[in-house]
């Protein structure tokens, strides 16, 4: 327990916080050991959290029951989309024309560098893909094989692959050991997938990527992985060369789900992110308490807040913390802001 402690002191010291708080939650209270001084700018933008910033950005969108990440490159006009789809509603779930706004807000052009990474042929992690990009993009990474997508994920894949663009499927289980450019950036951001097209189920074979910003931040997206993808991570990791206790940002698996044992202690405990982040709706009742309780564990202290998870057999239980665990469901769209020299600030929409 002591190792853990002093292990997140020594992130912690380098961390730098601040909230982006909407207009309509101006009494939050700041902890000044951790927090900086918070900005009341509500608005995107008027914000950094543009394309083309010095900055490393991952955006998670409120887009319901699905998941639909955005890595913006620093100092280049690229983004990387980690799955884009959702296939249930929540109250402020967003659908294309809304994450199409978002886009140009945040400075996509058509000059704009565009990988597209599908951990999985579930439709609530591609389904906006077809209708957000009609033009070709720069490349396509994706786990299963075509005829596992929906007919018009099916006709999208072919359109791109007519456009020239270079689609990567992966239908073996496999991960990478050395860099994978196009899941990065140009300015110091590496990419390893740690597991793809592993195990016995579509869940289980996600494809789970790491990056890395100057080897001082590290973000795991992880789609919907489940324990068979997480013993296969463990088997491998070495050889990958990430060392996966410095997470700092993670994505709940498979929206927060406590099935086949998705979540497990042992994955939460090795990773010890300082920030963890849950993409659900209202569908299948995610994320479930069962999961979130283990990143409370881990996850490094912030401001007080609220978010709901779900239970088995009772209502859902509505989560005050000051831990950095974060909800789309509850907490909005959130913004998670890495600096070249380490640092990093987050900031839930509310
Ligand atoms: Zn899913």
């Amino acid at each position: 327990m002591s190792g853990n402690l002093n292990h997140h002191k020594r992130r912690l010291s380098i961390v730098c916080l601040s909230l982006l708080i909407s207009a309509c939650s101006t009494s939050l209270k700041v902890d000044t050991h951790h927090l900086e001084k918070s900005d009341p700018t509500p608005s995107i933008k008027n914000t950094s959290f543009v394309t083309n910033s010095p900055n490393l950005i991952i955006h998670t969108l409120p887009v319901g029951a699905g998941n639909c990440q955005i890595m913006s490159c620093p100092n280049e006009d690229k983004i990387v989309v980690f799955d884009c789809g959702s296939t249930g509603s929540a109250e402020q779930s967003w659908n294309v024309s809304k994450i199409q706004e978002y886009l140009r807000d945040i400075g996509v052009q058509t000059s704009t560098r565009i990988t597209v990474s599908i951990s999985h042929p579930d439709a609530d992690h591609y389904n906006f893909i077809p209708d957000l990009f009609t033009q070709p993009v720069s490349s396509i990474y994706a786990s299963g094989d075509t005829h596992e997508y929906s007919q018009a994920m099916r006709n999208w894949f072919t359109t791109q692959s007519q456009n020239g663009v270079r689609i990567q499927r992966f239908t073996e289980p496999q991960h990478s050991t050395e860099n994978v450019p196009d899941l990065g950036c140009k300015n110091n951001v590496w990419s390893r997938i740690l597991a793809v097209a592993v195990g016995s189920s579509k869940n289980a074979r996600s494809m789970v990527v790491a990056i890395g910003f100057n080897h001082a931040f590290q973000a795991i997206f992880t789609g919907d992985m489940t324990d068979e993808t997480e013993q296969y991570i463990a088997d491998n990791l070495s050889s990958t060369g990430v060392i996966i206790s410095k997470t700092n940002f993670i994505t709940g698996a498979h929206h927060g789900a406590s099935t086949h044992g998705s979540n497990s202690a042992q994955w939460v405990k090795d990773n010890h992110a300082d920030v963890a982040v849950f993409s659900s709706g209202t569908r299948h009742n995610h994320p479930r308490c069962l999961a979130t309780e283990k990143y409370e564990v881990t996850s490094m202290k912030t401001v007080n807040h609220t978010y709901t998870c779900g239970n088995a057999n009772a209502p859902r239980s509505t989560i005050q913390t000051d831990r950095a665990v974060f909800g789309t469901l509850d907490n909005g769209l959130l913004l998670i802001e890495a600096s070249p020299t380490g640092g990093f600030k987050f900031h839930p929409q509310r």
